[in-house]
């Protein structure tokens, strides 16, 4: 294959010493304590990497500070997790306390290992994305606050990943999270008839629905959408920006439980829908962050030992987890997508 300047570099140009030298060789690893790993080579060799949250959205400025840090003790090396964590990877072992004591004298928190609160995981939100219908930073921030101790520390049951998508598309993997945070839209687009012909390919908006919800409208040379079938996705948006679909109002926030990516002890598990409706409510959004925190502190109290959000629930039954979380059941709860036949819940083992 001809050789271009396209693409990233190799990542094995990036990789510390120690990674290299013991790549392929590593023996074990352990959590040492919260927010460092250390993984030691059949060499013997060991590597410490100390995790750090951070936030999404970082500045030329605090990167630059990162860095700074990676440098004094670090050998300059650092990596971002999938989560957004911070992690910097140190093969002298005399340096880990000195970087602890560094992040913390910076207002940075070093966590999120094992049994404890991950960093959240999170799309664009209004900052960027046109179909957004919440913000992702801001909520990050206020919920990542309130339960600031449970990254920190690892007193949790399990791991815990909470992950936000700010519209149902879900750019944020929401639906194998322990907590999902989902922005929703609740209203169908509002049609601008006189917009649409200048600005838009109807034949490309009526594809564009997942649902079929779309028709042509001749007429006024426009399009029409059945109500019944829309489900408030904003993919006609994306096609043509004569339909928007953002609405102050209606729009909000639904949150789910129960996903996991894991295939330990049980099978992947999707989140399910415990809180179908809460307002956005910026700067702090305390609906979300008081119920979130709520759901947290239940299964933390309630779970046993290595059992995740969704395992703890599928133990104690859906049932039961809705009358101890105080949420009621309503119809917003069952799954009537139309396409949705293999994931309805109707045997006789359904007790509402
Ligand atoms: Fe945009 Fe939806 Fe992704 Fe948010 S989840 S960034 S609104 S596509
Ligand atoms: Fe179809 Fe989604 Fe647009 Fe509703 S919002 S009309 S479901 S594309």
């Amino acid at each position: 294959m001809a050789k271009t300047d396209i693409g990233p570099p190799h990542y094995s140009q990036f990789l510390p010493p120690i990674i290299k030298d013991n790549y392929g060789k590593w023996k074990y690893h352990e959590i040492v304590k919260p927010g460092v790993l250390k993984h030691v080579g059949q060499s013997g060799d060991e590597l410490y990497s100390v995790r750090v949250g951070s936030c999404r959205l970082a500045s030329i400025d605090f990167l630059e500070e990162v860095c700074q840090v990676a440098d004094k003790y670090a050998g300059g090396y650092l990596r971002f997790t999938s989560r957004n964590n911070i992690e910097f990877l140190l093969s002298d072992k005399n340096n880990v306390d000195p970087l602890i004591e560094e992040c913390k004298a910076k207002g940075w928190p070093v966590g999120g290992t094992g049994n404890a609160l991950n960093n959240i995981i999170h799309t664009q939100g209004w900052v960027h994305c046109h179909s957004a219908a919440t913000d992702a930073s801001g909520i990050v921030k206020a919920v990542m606050d309130e339960l600031y101790d449970y990254f920190t520390s690892m007193k949790l049951p399990a791991k815990l990943k909470i992950s936000l998508a700010c519209c149902l598309n879900m750019c944020g993997a929401v639906h194998c999270s322990d907590i999902a945070i989902l922005g929703i839209h609740r209203k169908v687009p509002k049609i601008n008839d006189a917009e649409i012909a200048k600005q838009c390919e109807i034949p490309n908006v009526v594809a564009s629905c997942p649902t079929g919800a779309i028709r042509p409208n001749p007429k006024a040379k426009s399009v029409v959408i059945n109500e019944e079938k829309c489900m408030y996705c904003g993919n006609c948006f994306t096609m043509c920006p004569a339909m928007p679909i953002a609405d102050p109002e209606n729009d909000g926030i639904a949150l789910l439980v129960g996903g996991k990516v894991a295939n330990a002890r049980t099978t992947p598990m999707f989140s399910r829908l415990a809180v179908p409706y809460l307002p956005n409510n910026p700067p702090r959004w305390p609906e979300v962050t008081a119920m979130v925190r709520k759901l947290v502190e239940l299964w933390a109290n309630n779970a046993k030992k290595g059992e995740r959000y969704g395992e703890w629930i599928e133990r104690i039954g859906w049932e039961k987890f809705f009358k101890m979380a105080e949420l009621p059941f309503t119809d917003k709860h069952i799954d009537d997508f139309i396409f949705s036949v293999p994931t309805f819940r109707t045997t006789t083992q359904f007790k509402y």
